[in-house]
């Protein structure tokens, strides 16, 4: 592992990415600038657990576990209806009848709802600040990368409807101009990949022009499959500091070119990806 010259927390795993060339930066929501959602993953995995236990086909509490835990984080990073589409054809497969996916999707809804009510309600109250669920360092990189005149884009596998209120309780929706896209109830009309294109296409640039920053598989990939350049972001949810090793894992799988904890260090982050 080779850290950037300064750090202590910025991994370099691509030396070779082309540096200072960046006009257009695309960023996940949650887990890479929100934590207000932390838990959805254990929620989501004991929802769809719970469900196929019911069907009684043998298999083992751990084998469902390890069945569900594989497709939800292969298709983390993607509109959540994408889960549990996936979800609906192992019902299927084990003889079952599922219900539809948007049931589902509105019963993980639910119970995700009812895990951060308090966070939100404390955002809304003050009883909580912005800082309190964001990861360290935040607003500092949105300042710095907006100050270069970079464009950033708020790119999001949740509803965007819940995107645009949580933005905007923790104060970041100004950084994006309008620019701030999530998961729309007629979900072929978006994707990560689709933000991609359109930024490409409107400013007519190449993908090494583009920087992505997320925790998720998918906007790595995504991002470097335009040639553009990933941070996977290795959160901590729970303690905002630190790497969290299967995350730095699955993001290197998929071709993070640095890994970074948070933000604590963003100005030696973006002062090497500037070139600077
Ligand atoms: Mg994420």
């Amino acid at each position: 592992m080779s850290l950037l010259p300064g750090s202590t927390s910025i991994e370099i795993v691509n030396p070779a990415i082309n540096r200072g060339s960046f006009g257009y930066v695309l960023i996940d929501f949650d887990g890479t600038i929100s934590v207000i959602r932390q838990g959805w993953r254990e929620i989501m995995i004991s929802m769809m657990v719970d469900i196929l236990a019911d069907l009684k086909t043998g298999e083992t509490e751990s084998d469902l576990i390890n069945l569900v835990t594989g497709f939800v984080d292969e298709l983390t990073g993607q509109q959540t209806i994408y889960q549990m589409l996936r979800f609906c054809e192992e019902i299927r497969h084990r003889d079952g009848t599922p219900a539809d996916a948007s049931i589902y999707k509105q019963q993980f809804h639910d119970q995700l709802n009812t895990h951060i009510a308090d966070r939100i309600q404390g955002l809304k109250s003050g009883a909580l600040l912005p800082e309190d669920l964001m990861l360290p360092g935040t607003l500092d990189l949105l300042e710095n990368l907006t100050n270069r005149g970079l464009e950033l884009y708020l790119a999001s596998g949740t509803d965007i409807q819940y995107v645009q209120i949580e933005a905007e309780l923790l104060g970041v929706t100004s950084y994006f101009k309008g620019r701030i896209f999530g998961a729309l109830d007629h979900y072929q009309a978006f994707s990560k990949a689709g933000v991609i294109q359109d930024i490409l296409q409107t400013y007519a640039v190449q993908g090494d022009q583009l920087l992505g920053f997320g925790d998720g598989c998918v906007e790595i990939e995504n991002v470097k499959a335009v040639g553009g350049t990933a941070v996977g972001v290795a959160s901590d949810e729970i303690r905002r500091e630190g790497v969290n090793a299967w995350k730095r894992d699955r993001l290197m799988e998929v071709g993070a070119d640095l890994i970074v904890p948070e933000y604590r260090e963003q100005d030696l982050l973006i002062s090497y990806l500037c070139n600077d």
